[in-house]
C-alpha cells in the first residue's frame, strides 16, 4: 500500500489514480514524499550560503534528486545575486568616498 499525496488515504501500490480523491499517484511512486517536500528551508539555505547548496546537491543528487536540484538552483542564484551586490556595493562606496574626498579637497582649496 501507498499513501496519496493529496487526501493521505492508503491507496493500491498499483494505482495511477487515488480512488478516494482522483488524483494522479505515478509521480511519487518510489521516492520518499516526504523527504522530497521539505526542501524550502534548504533551498533558502542554499541561496544565502552557496557553498553549502553545492554541498547539498553533492550530497543528494542521487537520493534526493528535487530537493537536490532545488538547492542547487537557489545556490547558483544567491551565488550570482551575491557577485552583483558585491560590485554595486563597491561601486556605491567608491563614488561615496570620491565625492567625500572631492568635497574634503575643495574645502580646503577655499581655505589657503
Ligand atoms: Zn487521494
Amino acid at each position: 500500500m501507498k499513501t496519496c499525496n493529496n487526501c493521505h488515504h492508503q491507496v493500491n501500490d498499483h494505482a495511477k489514480y487515488c480512488r478516494f480523491c482522483g488524483s494522479q499517484l505515478e509521480m511519487m511512486s518510489n521516492l520518499n514524499p516526504e523527504a522530497e517536500e521539505s526542501s524550502v528551508g534548504y533551498s533558502i539555505l542554499s541561496f544565502f550560503f552557496p557553498i553549502i547548496g553545492i554541498i547539498f546537491f553533492a550530497i543528494w543528487h542521487d537520493e534526493f534528486p528535487k530537493r537536490a536540484k532545488a538547492c542547487a538552483i537557489s545556490g547558483s542564484i544567491g551565488f550570482v545575486i551575491g557577485i552583483v551586490l558585491f560590485f554595486v556595493i563597491n561601486f556605491l562606496l567608491y563614488f561615496f568616498f570620491y565625492s567625500f574626498y572631492i568635497g574634503l579637497l575643495e574645502k580646503m582649496m577655499e581655505l589657503y
